[in-house]
């Protein structure tokens, strides 16, 4: 290619990239390129969709690699439900005072609590409550650091927008990628659904399960404003103030989970159930966030007519009502409770999870400690949809019966299976196979190059 033709190339990339609002490291080695015989075409090794707990760490993985990466997420930052959702707790990174899952996800973790002045607590100690050992970061600082990250690994960001059509090649993936007025189309070979919802996987007709009774998803917010001291000298006459407005329909049941009417007092910022919650379409999440912010309202007018609670006000909430759960795939393998809480290690291991089962329900949720020892992994097979090519999941869509995925779907949990699914997908990209075809001893050996920590007693 002569440099007329190569500067010819470039300008053309770039106006693409412009007009998709693709937002890059300007360097000729991280620009998406257009294809020769159609410059409306990106070229791009892996494209991942959704940039949330785990996406956001598939994305970083794949571009360190060297992989060119484009990173689509429908909303304005990155970090999902750690960040827009506003649970800034990700857990669990150790288990049995030891850590078990580290890599990208932790370096972020690690970093945001440095800048942030903040000092992790002691993981030694095996903890009374499983909470004690989730971190605790500053939200927005992760999202910032995130970001840069991104942009370091050479990933392509592309905010508001999402798959509109995906039509299969000889080697992988046709996307129509649609925003905001943008519209282009984009040729990758693997695509990493990181979508929570796996949508790319239904998109593409690959079969997913969805329950009717799900776990109720949770509104962030933290109330200010009431006199601390008037409340608690209340607390009985506010109980039944509480049960009350429950009974004439003012309130509703799960605008306190656990039907404690001290709790929005308590400056946590999730006491409450929302009923129904699904992130998996506009319809369902403008739906969701109605519901959510409903709530909301529903309890600060209840507040101002509590004794101390006459000045309360909103001090922040999140702009999104979070969801627990929605579909999961039907993977090549789908991890069964039993194989959870046993600590099952599968031949294909590719990443350790840990948690507590813990299905919320209309009642609560009572979580259940894994038995003494225990730390369950995340199998390559819960990652790949039954019977796909060129294509995974990561996050808390996994393929996983619904007990076992009230504990897999945590935030470190969902980190390791994204920094694990585009390790595979990047290697699958480079060679021109299938990520089932990848040998497991080279996706293990990038990942311990890459930080991460791979189960032991896996086949490779
Ligand atoms: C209220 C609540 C409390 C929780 N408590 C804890 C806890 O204490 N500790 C813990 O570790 N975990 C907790 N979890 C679980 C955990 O936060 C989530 O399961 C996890 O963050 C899911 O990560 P994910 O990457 O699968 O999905 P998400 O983080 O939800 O990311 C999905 C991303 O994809 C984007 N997206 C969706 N569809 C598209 C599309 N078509 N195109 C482009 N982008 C798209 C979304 O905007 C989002 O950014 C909690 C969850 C909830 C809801």
């Amino acid at each position: 290619m002569n440099r007329r033709h190569f500067i010819k190339r470039r300008v053309a990339g770039t106006a693409i990239l412009a007009a998709s609002g693709l937002v890059h490291k300007a360097s000729a080695q991280n620009l998406p390129s257009p294809d020769r015989q159609n410059p409306d075409i990106l070229d791009v090794d892996v494209l991942v969709v959704g940039g949330g707990s785990a996406g956001h760490v598939a994305a970083i993985q794949a571009g360190r690699l060297g992989t060119k990466t484009v990173l689509l997420e429908r909303n304005s930052q990155l970090g999902g439900t750690t960040t827009t959702g506003g649970v800034n707790f990700p857990g669990l990174f150790h288990a049995w005072g030891k850590q078990y899952i580290s890599g990208i996800g932790w370096e972020l973790v690690a970093k945001t609590m440095k800048v942030d002045g903040k000092e992790f607590q002691d993981f030694t100690k095996v903890p009374n409550r499983h909470p004690d050992h989730q971190v605790r970061v500053n939200a927005h600082l992760y999202a910032l650091l995130a970001e840069e990250a991104c942009l370091e690994a050479g990933v392509s960001l592309a905010y508001y927008q999402f798959p509109q059509t995906i039509e299969k090649t000889s080697d992988g993936w046709l996307v129509t990628v649609v925003g905001q007025g943008v519209q282009y189309q984009l040729r990758c070979r693997q695509i990493v659904d990181c979508t929570g919802s796996a949508s790319v996987v239904g998109m593409l007709g690959l079969e997913r399960m969805w329950s009717d009774v799900r776990q109720p998803g949770t509104q962030m917010v933290v109330f200010k404003g009431f006199d601390e001291k008037v409340v608690q000298e209340n607390k009985v006459l506010i109980q039944k103030m509480y049960d009350e407005a429950i009974a004439d329909g003012r309130l509703q049941k799960g605008d306190t989970w656990r039907g404690d009417a001290m709790a929005p007092f308590s400056g946590s910022s999730g006491s409450n159930h929302i009923f129904g919650a699904n992130s998996s379409t506009a319809a369902t999440q403008t739906q969701t966030n109605l519901a959510g912010r409903k709530h909301v309202l529903r309890m600060l007018k209840f507040m101002k007519t509590i004794p101390g609670g006459e000045n309360a006000t909103i001090d922040r909430m999140m702009n999104e009502t979070a969801s627990r759960e929605t579909y999961r795939i039907k993977g090549e393998t789908m991890i069964t409770v039993r194989d959870y809480t046993s600590g099952r290690i599968f031949d294909d291991a590719l990443s350790y999870s840990f948690y507590p089962i813990d299905l919320h329900d209309e009642h609560g949720v009572k979580p259940k400690p894994l038995p003494h020892g225990k730390v369950p992994t995340i199998p390559r097979g819960a990652l790949i949809p039954k019977g796909s090519k060129n294509i995974m999941v990561a996050g808390r869509c996994l393929s996983s019966d619904r007990l076992a995925n009230s504990a897999a779907r945590v935030q470190a949990s969902c980190m390791g299976m994204g920094q694990a699914a585009a390790v595979t997908a990047s290697l699958a990209a480079k060679s021109g196979v299938t990520p089932s075809e990848v040998p497991l001893d080279q996706i293990h050996a990038k990942l311990k190059e890459h930080g991460a920590i791979v189960p032991k007693g896996t086949r490779a």
